[in-house]
């Protein structure tokens, strides 16, 4: 399981993150909802080794996270799909995808294994597969981001803000293939500003406000919980 206990994140005097303890177990989607700025990117950035915290610890069925080596968090089964999905454009979609299973680098037959994975779960990709990624629809580059991330044979994924700037429809394709990638054993933690949408696919969540986690609970508590629903639910 992902158990994050007691972190401190600062970029330089200001405090992004305090005292966060936060868990995923396996087999979990757990959404983390917040505003911008609330710190969603910085714990991501914090779980994928990008970001030193201050004090506190994160780990990953027991291996820390924190030592600065994202290579290594990788490694060691967690991968994140970044907000702005960060493809590099002119290449191709399959080398975007390749690029994900970098540090799979020696184990040929299994990246060629993933790849196929992928491609079933998104089928258009294949048809596009010699296209470059920036020629992309935005729903069609978050699933290749989110390909791309499963290259590398997680075990946890991070995803940061997957609906973003997506139609209403396309977010629902993006979850249901979040569900899928569920349901064949990847634990899920996603930030998330579509609190409805997220909600919908999640088994537990936690708000996250200016760095602080202010509620958490199950889908069902945080869908009939007040305060939630006046700020991310909109009713
Ligand atoms: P968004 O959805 O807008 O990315 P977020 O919840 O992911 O929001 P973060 O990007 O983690 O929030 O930012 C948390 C806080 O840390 C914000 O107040 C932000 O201004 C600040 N912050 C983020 N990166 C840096 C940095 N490199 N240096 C200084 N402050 C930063």
């Amino acid at each position: 399981m992902l158990d994050v206990q007691h972190l401190n994140v600062k970029y330089g005097a200001f405090t992004a993150l305090t005292d966060i303890n936060l868990q995923v177990q396996q087999g979990e989607i757990v959404v983390l909802l917040g505003a911008n700025g609330a710190g969603k990117s910085t714990l991501f950035r914090t779980l994928s080794g990008l970001q030193r915290p201050a004090s506190g610890t994160a780990t990953w069925n027991g291996t820390p996270l924190t030592g600065g080596k994202p290579e290594f968090n990788v490694a060691h089964g967690v991968a994140q799909c970044p907000e702005g999905r960060l493809l590099f454009p002119e290449l191709s979609v399959e080398k975007n995808l390749r690029l994900g299973a970098y540090v799979r680098r020696k184990d040929r037959a299994g990246i060629e294994d993933s790849l196929g994975h992928v491609y079933q779960l998104f089928p258009a990709m294949l048809q596009k597969k010699n296209a470059p990624a920036g020629s992309l629809s935005g729903g069609q580059q978050q699933m290749v981001a989110i390909g791309r991330a499963l290259m590398a044979k997680p075990q946890l994924l991070l995803l940061d803000e997957p609906s973003l700037g997506l139609a209403p429809l396309v977010v629902e394709q993006v979850f249901e293939v979040l569900r899928q990638i569920n349901r064949e054993g990847v634990s899920v933690l996603l930030a998330e500003q579509n609190a409805f949408a997220a909600l919908g696919i999640a088994h537990r969540g936690y708000v996250l406000e200016s760095g602080k986690v202010t509620l958490q609970g199950s889908q069902q508590e945080l869908m009939n919980d007040d305060r939630v629903r006046s700020a991310y639910l909109g009713v």
